[in-house]
């Protein structure tokens, strides 16, 4: 049996991903719990086609709740040094540290 490697319904899936974050951000301050939902299905779908999340998409959502980090609505962000910030997420408390890139 030959089995092709599915191409196309990665890019599909890529796609879907990228759709999904859009939707919710779009979502977030109406419905912030369909926006979450929405994260999590974009989630889901990367683990199924083991597709890597872009860095921008990893850094917009909280690995914890799914819950959107948009600063001053649903995060907090503080510089922590000249080196580091960190991002709290206003749904569940949960605290990232990223590098600070000026
Ligand atoms: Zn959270």
């Amino acid at each position: 049996m030959i089995r092709t490697k599915p191409f196309r319904y990665l890019k599909i899936a890529k796609e879907r991903i990228q759709i999904l974050f859009d939707l919710a951000e779009k979502e977030f301050r109406k419905h912030p719990e369909r926006s979450k939902r929405y994260v999590e299905l974009a989630r889901k779908i990367g683990l199924r086609y083991n597709i890597r999340l872009t860095k921008e998409q990893k850094k917009k959502f909280c690995k914890n709740c799914n819950s959107l980090l948009i600063p001053g609505l649903s995060s907090q962000v503080r510089v922590k040094s000249k080196k580091t910030i960190s991002i709290k997420c206003l749904s569940c408390n949960r605290i990232y540290r990223y590098p600070f890139r000026g």
